[in-house]
């Protein structure tokens, strides 16, 4: 596996590589989602590159860029493993050097939910993805569907802005449990894992009386009632999966989303309706 530490060596290293290529953006510390997303670009593509770059700019200023998780040994072993052949892991300065201003703003989908939550999170991602397809240059750019809202602003971002990369979403990983793969998942003690599973049974059981019928008050009702009384709920809600408009009934294609704090650590999950 091919290592670039700048822009320059990482667009040399990329032009001996067979296409079309697969592209996954990461923040590293990474586990079986993200490999998975490696993976598909190996099964889909001739050749797959990952990039490792905890992001400043999507971190608001009292939240855990500091503590994220960080394992970059680790991370370069799992990516070689798995058949990258291309790791991109840039300094905080090679991605934003002194002077940098520019920002996207991504619109609708990204104002509400998590960007209500985290008013600058979206503006971050896309102008990172956006640095990162220009310098990578993928065929294809391998998303996960664990973040779903992400997934909608960067396929609208695509789209907008006329990168040719083509956008494939992948199956979220999970723990036996049910609890969605997240690196954020290292910061819960035992109690508050024990607990974490309950926001897919809530997603689940939002799902199941929305099929059978049930009004959406009395199907988030239920979820609200599914979830641990250890987690803080955030939101419940039923979205239209590409531009995460409420729906008030279930009309796919659909992501009934959720977000809950567990103790200090703010968990996400969905279900997507095709
Ligand atoms: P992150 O490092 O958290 O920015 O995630 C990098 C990519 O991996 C994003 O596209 C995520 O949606 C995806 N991802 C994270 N967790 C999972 C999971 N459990 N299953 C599948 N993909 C995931």
């Amino acid at each position: 596996m091919n290592v670039a530490a700048t822009i320059g060596e990482a667009r040399a290293m990329l032009a001996g590589l067979p296409r079309p290529l697969g592209f996954v953006p990461t923040m590293g510390a990474l586990h079986a989602g993200h490999l998975q997303l490696v993976k598909s670009a190996r099964a889909e593509c001739a050749s797959a590159a990952a990039s490792v770059f905890v992001n400043p700019m999507q971190f608001g200023p009292a939240e855990d860029f500091d503590r994220y998780p960080r394992d970059y040994a680790g991370d370069r072993d799992a990516l070689a493993s798995a058949g990258a052949a291309l790791l991109f892991a840039p300094e905080r300065s090679e991605i934003y050097p002194a002077g940098f201003t520019t920002s996207i703003d991504v619109g609708a989908a990204g104002s509400g939910f998590e960007g209500a939550a985290r008013p600058t999170h979206f503006a971050g991602v896309a102008t990172v993805v956006a640095k990162l397809l220009n310098i990578v240059r993928p065929d294809v750019l391998y998303l996960g569907q664990k973040d779903a809202q992400q997934t909608a602003v960067l396929r609208r971002l695509v789209r907008d802005l006329d990168f040719e990369s083509r956008v494939e979403i992948v199956a979220t990983v999970r723990d036996p449990d049910g609890l969605a793969l997240s690196s954020r998942n290292a910061y819960l003690n035992e109690t508050e894992r024990a607990a974490a599973p309950s926001l897919q049974v809530a997603l689940r059981g939002i799902l199941e009386a929305l099929q059978s019928g049930e009004s959406k008050e009395r199907a988030l009702e239920r979820g609200r009632k599914a979830l641990s009384p250890l987690a803080q709920l955030e939101y419940l809600d039923v979205v239209n999966a590409d531009t995460f408009e409420v729906l008030e009934t279930l009309r796919p294609p659909a992501f009934i989303i959720g977000a809950a704090r567990f103790g200090r650590t703010r968990l996400l999950d969905n279900v997507w309706v095709a």
